[in-house]
């Protein structure tokens, strides 16, 4: 991926030195080229190389950081701002009730979006009520009315011979008068871009004054879809954008043009078929995506709410130094607890496969077991587990009143903790520091 990419060229760069225009030409191809093969639009691709080729010009290499992480990390940056910096939320309003207007073409996803965000909304606590507007391809009404059954979600009865603005009128209505308080409309899509599709999602837009008009646009079609964005935005004035089929080998240059193209912002992308495929966007999460960071901003929101920073930077330097005793083993259980399973937390760095994983189970329910037996030992014991014999084992656990298969179980997950963070430290994840956000 692009981060490992970079970090190796710029690795002969570590800790000497200022990134200068010649350094960076090496890894600033390898950015080109990733852009490239992530299919972004070239005029965008043009301005994210130029800028980041600014701000890296000139900078210290830090000691702490290798060069290829200082420019992946201005990469990443740049990423997360030109795809908006930060999610931006649906905005119905202040009024009683707000509405959602859907476009896009035949086959973009509009229907099941419908259904998505019928979904999305009522676990917001709205009540959403989802309206078939389009009567010209045969079975869209029931589909959506199958969806509004199978979602358990309020439909409105359209029927194929009303016109679509009476529909929308009607259906404003009949929601008021079944307490509902968000529309979502599901408008027809054409094959192609067309003058008359245009017009009358126009007449729509005037007449039903949607609070969010929404393109649901298909992210496997690449550029297309930043060109359709931009050709709807034109006529429509878009609030938003919804990137469906996001799960698929969609490569992420959709996501990555469509605000700098448009203006508009991604609000949701749909990652699979299912109703509860819908992710509102993060800027931050997806450049983390493209650049193969695993999903490290997760890992770091967690731990922020649980860690403390004088704690964890101690504990930081524990492990880069493999000195990770059994006593830290303990108090990091109790901030472990707090940040959910180890087994979530390092499935989330990256590089880490499901392999590694496999036999890091600590039951949650043992944790006061363990602090207990961790209790009984002597700190020389704590420091040295390998001193821990058969009798020592009787010993402790006689003392904490738990058995010899208790400690040999406790000794048997430290031990391979102890083995992941020594292959971390050797190479798969290269700065844990860069992880923590410290
Ligand atoms: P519409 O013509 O715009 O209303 O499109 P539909 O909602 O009928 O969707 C067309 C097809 O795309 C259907 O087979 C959907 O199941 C599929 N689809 C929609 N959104 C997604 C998504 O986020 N991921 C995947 N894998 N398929 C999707
Ligand atoms: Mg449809």
């Amino acid at each position: 991926n692009l981060s490992d990419r970079l970090d190796s060229v710029f690795k002969k760069l570590k800790g000497h030195g200022t990134l200068n225009e010649k350094n960076i030409e090496e890894g600033l191809k390898q950015v080109r080229m990733a852009l490239l093969e992530a299919d972004v639009n070239y005029k965008v691709a043009k301005n994210v190389i130029s800028d980041i080729k600014t701000r890296a010009l000139g900078q210290e290499v830090m000691e702490s950081l290798t060069p290829g992480q200082q420019v992946i990390k201005i990469v990443y940056d740049e990423f997360t701002r030109m795809m908006g910096s930060k999610h931006q939320a649906l905005d119905l309003g202040t009024g009683s009730s707000g509405s959602i207007m859907l476009v896009g073409l035949q086959g973009s996803g509009k229907t099941t979006t419908a259904g998505k965000l019928g979904l999305y909304l009522r676990k917001q606590g709205r009540t959403p009520f989802l309206v078939p507007v389009d009567v010209y391809r045969p079975a869209a009404i029931d589909q959506l009315k199958k969806i509004g059954t199978q979602l358990d979600l309020p439909v409105f009865d359209s029927t194929p011979d009303m016109k679509p603005l009476k529909i929308c009128q009607d259906a404003q209505i009949a929601a008021r008068e079944q307490g509902c308080d968000t529309l979502v409309y599901d408008t027809a899509g054409r094959l192609h871009m067309d003058d008359t599709l245009m017009a009358e999602l126009e007449t729509l837009k005037k007449g039903v004054s949607p609070s969010e008009i929404l393109l649901v646009a298909d992210a496997m079609t690449g550029q297309d879809a930043v060109n359709i964005a931009g050709s709807f935005d034109q006529r429509l004035d878009l609030t938003g954008v919804v990137l469906t089929k996001m799960d698929g080998d969609a490569r992420g240059g959709a996501a990555l043009s469509i605000k700098a193209v448009t203006g508009k912002p991604l609000k949701f992308i749909g990652v699979g078929e299912k109703f509860t495929g819908l992710e509102p966007f993060h800027p931050d999460r997806m450049a983390s995506k493209i650049l193969g960071m695993g999903d490290t901003l997760s890992f770091i929101e967690r731990a922020q709410e649980a860690v403390d920073e004088k704690e964890a930077k101690t504990l930081e330097k524990k492990l880069r130094q493999n000195a990770f005793t059994l006593e830290d083993f303990r108090d990091q259980m109790k901030t472990v607890r707090k940040m959910g399973s180890v087994k979530d937390i390092l499935g989330m760095l990256p590089g880490m496969n499901k392999k590694q994983l496999k036999g890091l189970n600590i039951d949650e329910k043992e944790f006061v077991k363990i602090e207990a037996i961790i209790n009984s030992m002597t700190p020389e014991e704590r420091e040295k587990y390998a001193i821990i014999k058969a009798s020592r084992k009787k010993r402790i656990a006689f003392g904490s009143g738990t058995t010899v298969q208790d400690v040999n179980k406790l000794l048997k997950s430290y031990t391979q903790s102890m083995k992941m963070i020594k292959k971390f430290n050797k190479g798969g994840m290269r700065s844990l520091k860069n992880m923590l956000p410290f």
